[in-house]
């Protein structure tokens, strides 16, 4: 309406910020409204303060209402609890800015790298109820109307990526883009730890800081973080983009939430017979773009011509010089309109960031997983908490839509502990409270979780149904804590390791005990230690064996096929006792290098899960 339009010129470079469809056009109009508020964004402390008091223009009231009552939250302690720390925290992904978000309203300073320049992910990503919830609270819909509008229960990566960017400006979050993280740079002389950035004489190499917040995505694995593998049966995902013309007649076309072959056998087979194209299941999902993804059988990628040659090894069979791109396109448009019983016509593609059709094949064959979500690292008595959260936590099945569920829960997880070391907590406590939750975070469902989601906070206990922060002890992550024992100023912390050992090894012991007592009689089982011990993978089969012999047929197997037992009684463990792996199954059998602390790591969860009655 003409009454509305703004003529203050600060509201109207409020409106341009609020609908900047770019992260360039988002720090472009960030810098014009600080500028025309004359408010210094360096200001952390007071920056949101005084862009409330500055900016007195109904829009943007209506988004401080929705800051404020999440500020207002007890958890935040008036953003007093954290305000002597200083964090940084890699990558400007979703969940990168999702936890800077939370660091920053427990008062800390915080500042993002991030080496793209711009937000150019078109796909989408499924949100379960909390997240859309959680997004709504931190006034989604202002930035995008079409936010979860009716049913919809998903967004594009790019526009989630710029709510995020602009809430995080707001509340005085320093985000650089363009630049790339190296690596960590020890304290020396009178600095603190500090990141090698590419640009070197980037102005955040000089920041200073005791939290360092990895959100790298997929596969990135931040120094002294390990990740293991899940390996499954080859699984061979493709996800397109078309162009969306927001037209009446594309409005109409019916969304799929997921079909999968097994519930549909009909219209798998009708897809065969008609196009050739045989898949596991499809999802069409409506934003910027129209966004397909679908998980295709190998056979008829390469009857397509999609894949030219045929390998076992998935690395090698989706090597970009193994894929005929053109067929690509195909298959997928083909797909797309089968799928959509021809109602999409003008099936061209949308651009990714390289400016090619947005069309990529991709192996999900193999899952990736931290062994651990937090580690502490001590240098000239300086301290660094350091945490992972999104996909370099835990790689996400995007089927489930676990990306961002999971991603936003490790966010506030990671966020709690951060709140915990700003009070002051012993680090090696802190570790561990944060270890015993990221044992919950592969097993939550829609389900599981809170659904109580108005009292959802940072709280773990707000959002686990039953969480035991200290599942896992301080004497258990020892090894996550990171220190030069020659410098004099970690003497004091030193000299509190002989008890601790102490504690550690008659806890061993009693374990040890107790693998002994539920494996005797079993052919070929001897436990006597940590590590050799469990070789072959005969003794966690055995464990097994002994509490639920359903789960496992002894008979069928070997002690020769140890890579095999491994993986059996791995993944057992993790199915059906939500008992996620600390180690891969080949750490036990090729490299001999058994380590033993992750061994009794495991075993703890394997004997509490056999143990404790379920609730
Ligand atoms: P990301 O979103 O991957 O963000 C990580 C960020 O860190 C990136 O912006 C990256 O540029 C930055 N970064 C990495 N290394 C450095 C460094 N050294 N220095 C500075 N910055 C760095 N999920 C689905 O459910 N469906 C999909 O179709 C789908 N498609 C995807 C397509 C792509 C190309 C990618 C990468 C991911 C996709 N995902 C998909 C996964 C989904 O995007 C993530 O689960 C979600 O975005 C949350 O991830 P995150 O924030 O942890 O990581």
């Amino acid at each position: 309406m003409a009454s509305q339009e703004p003529v203050n010129p600060s509201h109207a470079v409020f409106d341009l910020f609020i609908q900047a469809q770019s992260c360039k056009d988002v720090k472009h109009h960030f810098v014009e409204l600080c500028s025309e508020l004359d408010i210094n964004p360096k200001d952390f402390r007071t920056f949101y303060t005084k862009l409330k008091e500055r900016l007195n223009y109904w829009k943007a009231k209506a988004l401080w209402t929705k800051l404020d009552k999440r500020a207002s939250h007890e958890d935040y302690q008036q953003g007093k609890v954290c305000s002597k720390n200083k964090c940084l925290v890699l990558g400007a992904g979703p969940c990168g800015l999702r936890t800077a978000i939370e660091l920053t309203l427990l008062g800390a300073q915080v500042v993002v790298v991030e080496k793209r320049e711009d937000f150019s992910r078109n796909n989408v990503l499924h949100l379960w109820p909390f997240t859309i919830y959680d997004l709504r609270g931190l006034g989604a819909k202002k930035f995008y109307g079409k936010f979860c509008s009716g049913s919809l229960d998903h967004i594009s990566i790019r526009q989630l990526q710029l709510i995020l960017l602009k809430v995080s400006l707001l509340l005085g979050v320093e985000v650089h883009t363009g630049v790339e993280y190296q690596g960590l740079i020890e304290p020396s002389g009178e600095n603190g730890w500090m990141a090698k950035l590419q640009p070197r004489s980037h102005p955040a190499a000089a920041f200073q800081f005791d939290v360092f917040i990895s959100a790298g995505g997929g596969r990135f694995v931040p120094d002294g973080f390990k990740h293991k593998e899940l390996r499954g049966k080859l699984a061979i995902g493709i996800t397109a983009n078309f162009i969306n013309g927001n037209t009446a007649a594309e409005a109409q076309v019916a969304e799929i939430s997921g079909v999968a072959r097994i519930y549909n056998q009909k219209f798998f087979q009708e897809l065969l017979t008609e196009t050739g194209i045989d898949l596991e299941n499809i999802v069409y999902y409506k934003d910027d773009t129209h966004y397909f993804v679908m998980t295709a059988k190998k056979k008829s990628l390469l009857k397509k011509g999609v894949i030219k040659q045929d390998y076992a090894d998935a690395e090698q069979l989706l090597a970009p010089a193994n894929v005929d791109h053109e067929a690509l396109c195909r298959y997928a448009r083909d797909a797309a309109f089968f799928s959509t019983g021809g109602k999409l016509s003008d099936l061209e593609f949308a651009q990714n960031h390289a400016g090619e059709p947005d069309v990529a094949v991709f192996d999900f064959t193999c899952m990736h997983r931290a062994e651990n979500a937090s580690l502490v690292r001590e240098r000239r008595g300086q301290k660094l908490l350091m945490g992972l959260v999104g996909d370099c936590l835990v790689e996400p099945f995007w089927p489930l839509g676990t990306g961002i569920a999971r991603g936003f829960l490790a966010a506030f997880d990671a966020a709690w502990m951060v709140r915990r070391w700003g009070k002051g907590v012993p680090h090696l406590k802190v570790l561990a409270e944060r270890e015993s939750i990221y044992q919950l975070l592969s097993q939550t469902t829609p389900d599981n979780t809170s659904k109580n989601y108005a009292q959802c906070s940072i709280d773990p206990k707000t959002r686990y149904q039953s969480v035991n922060l200290s599942s896992i002890q301080a004497h258990q992550v020892q090894h996550l804590y990171d220190v030069d024992k020659s410098y004099p100023a970690s003497k004091k912390q030193m000299d509190r390791w002989p008890t601790m050992r102490q504690d550690s090894s008659s806890v061993s012991e009693e374990l040890l005990k107790w693998c002994q007592k539920h494996t005797t009689g079993y052919e070929n089982v001897n436990v006597k230690d940590f590590t050799q011990s469990w070789r072959s993978g005969l003794a966690l089969c055995a464990l097994i064996h002994h509490f639920r012999p359903q789960l496992i047929d002894m008979s069928s197997l070997d002690e020769s096929t140890s890579a095999h037992n491994n993986q059996l009684a791995f993944s057992i463990l993790e199915k059906e006792l939500g008992i996620p792996p600390v180690m891969s199954p080949s750490d036990l059998v090729d490299t001999g290098q058994i380590d033993k602390l992750s061994m009794v790591l495991y075993l703890t969860q394997i004997q509490k899960a056999f143990t404790v009655p379920a609730k």
